[in-house]
């Protein structure tokens, strides 16, 4: 029998990532402050997150925001009994959360792993996730076994916030891509071109992007607005991204203007997938 893993967050990401785990033969225990009703079915499910630290070597996150996993880690760090040594947390929290939850956990003897994933609630149920490490060589060597069960893992470099920087920069890219590829399919179905022969030849051609091969062709085209990445969590990806991009005096004019289609578009459809921003572009956004 593998070593026993605990699970923080069985939300839309974490209920999907662990399944691999248990898949592969791991002992699991879960908490979530809200619901485990979607946890593996093997796991055993923990009263609380300190809980989950008295009966765990290993501790992966999959936690909404750098707020919630700076909580965590605060409760895993006083936590007593404690069995836990290693915390890997895969949620997009920023640069400067991904610091402060490495030092919270640091000083009390635990070691932080940042390590973000890309690929969505596709790519969590096929273990196909890109996961962005940052943490000394000799973890990324020890942990990439575990973590290849979920996905591809990178190692990013030795520096917490590292896995980060890269994860924010990626959803920066997809956002981007998404709400251009809504404005462009708008334009070019409003001149009486149907949306699959735009699609085919942008596939072709050099505009082609992950809106254009993935969310646009499987969900939009097909009237289910279900990437299951909520429009919230997107906005929050790229104002980090933002944030972390002035911190570091990089150009973002174009990272301003997509912070505030995102925004206007989580303001008016609270609680929206961000395929949603397909029928909000059409319906009058920015005429
Ligand atoms: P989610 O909101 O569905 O899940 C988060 C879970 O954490 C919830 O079940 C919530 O109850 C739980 N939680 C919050 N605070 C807690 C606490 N203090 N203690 C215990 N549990 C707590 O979010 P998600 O879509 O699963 O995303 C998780 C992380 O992964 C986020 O940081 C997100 O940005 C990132 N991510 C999401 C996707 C996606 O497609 N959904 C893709 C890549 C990365």
């Amino acid at each position: 029998m593998a070593e026993t893993i605990g699970w923080i967050g069985v939300g839309s990401m974490g209920h999907r990532m662990s399944r691999h785990l248990v898949a592969a033969g791991h002992a699991l225990v879960v908490a979530d402050a809200v619901s485990t009703e979607k946890a593996p079915p093997q796991a055993r499910v923990a009263g609380s997150n300190a809980e989950v630290a008295a009966l765990a070597d290993m501790i992966i996150l999959s936690l909404p925001d750098g707020r919630a996993s700076e909580a965590v880690a605060r409760e895993l760090a006083v936590a007593s009994p404690r069995r836990v040594k290693t915390v890997i947390d895969t949620s997009t929290i920023g640069i400067e959360a991904a610091e402060a939850v490495d030092a919270l956990l640091t000083s009390a003897g635990i070691q932080f792993v940042d390590a973000p994933v890309s690929g969505g609630t596709a790519g969590a149920d096929k273990a196909t996730l890109a996961i962005m490490l940052a943490c000394p060589s000799e973890s990324y060597e020890r942990l990439k076994p575990l973590l290849a069960l979920m996905g591809k893992p990178f190692h990013v470099g030795p520096k917490p916030g590292q896995g980060q920087a890269v994860k924010l920069l990626n959803n920066f890219l997809s956002a981007t891509a998404l709400a251009a590829t809504c404005e462009a399919i708008a334009f070019g179905t409003a001149q009486g071109i149907e949306m699959k022969t735009i699609l085919d030849i942008v596939n072709a051609s050099s505009g082609r992007n992950s809106a254009t091969d993935d969310k646009f062709p499987r969900r939009i085209m097909l009237g289910k607005y279900d990437a299951g990445f909520a429009a919230k969590l997107q906005l929050k990806d790229v104002r980090l991204y933002l944030d972390n991009a002035r911190a570091a005096g990089i150009a973002n004019e174009v990272a301003s203007t997509v912070v505030d289609v995102w925004d206007r578009m989580h303001a008016e459809l609270p609680g929206a997938d961000i395929t949603q921003m397909y029928p909000y572009t059409v319906n009058g956004r920015r005429a």
